[in-house]
């Protein structure tokens, strides 16, 4: 299976579509109080938002989930990995009235295991799995596409620091798993390291 990536991200956040043909998923989903902006990307950049399948956060900070609810408003189921699921309501503690966070419920998403994800995302089309790949979070996940694609949230830095061994695990897993290039939430799209910094300590 083949798919196309295009970015939709802003305020220095990168919000990655990756769609086989018409069917779409969307891996980190805006910050809060941006749905305008987050629309005004999607029909810049030729995404209907009634072709996104699903949107998966790799973890549940602010900036990567911040309109979880208003996607799934807009028919947009949000896909939970079991490992995320105590995270979400912790999100409303690092808002302020003023963000225009809307809570995420948490009875109504597609909640999966990892292993699951395979399946799930086959599908709609789309050939890869989601790894738990924690080290920035304990809730950290990573999409990766069997074409070697992977969308680590904010894993990178944690990885290249060279002292989160956490981290630098997960880095490995994605890397044992096929992982070639890093679609990161920050920064440019770049390839993964033959060895992490620090790697050969784990
Ligand atoms: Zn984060």
């Amino acid at each position: 299976m083949s798919h196309t990536i295009v970015n939709i991200g802003y305020r220095s956040t990168n919000y990655w579509v990756v769609s086989a043909g018409s069917s779409r998923l969307l891996v980190d989903i805006g910050w809060p109080g941006t749905m305008g902006m987050m629309r005004a990307n999607l029909n810049r950049m030729g995404v209907p938002i009634q072709e996104i399948r699903y949107a998966l956060a790799t973890h549940y900070h602010i900036d990567h989930a911040g309109l979880a609810q208003e996607f799934k408003y807009a028919g947009v189921p949000l896909l939970v990995l079991d490992v995320q699921f105590h995270a979400i309501p912790v999100m409303k503690t690092w808002t302020k009235q003023s963000d225009g966070y809307v809570e995420i419920t948490t009875h109504d998403n597609v909640t999966i295991s990892a292993s699951e994800s395979r399946l799930v995302l086959a599908r709609i089309g789309i050939g890869g799995e989601i790894l738990h790949t924690p080290g920035h979070s304990n809730d950290s996940v990573s999409l990766l596409l069997d074409d070697g694609a992977a969308f680590t949230g904010d894993l990178p830095p944690e990885a290249l620091a060279g002292d989160n061994v956490v981290a630098l695990a997960s880095w490995r897993l994605l890397r044992d798993h096929g992982a070639t290039r890093i679609y990161p939430a920050h920064g440019p799209v770049r390839q993964i390291d033959p060895e992490p910094p620090g790697g050969e300590l784990v």
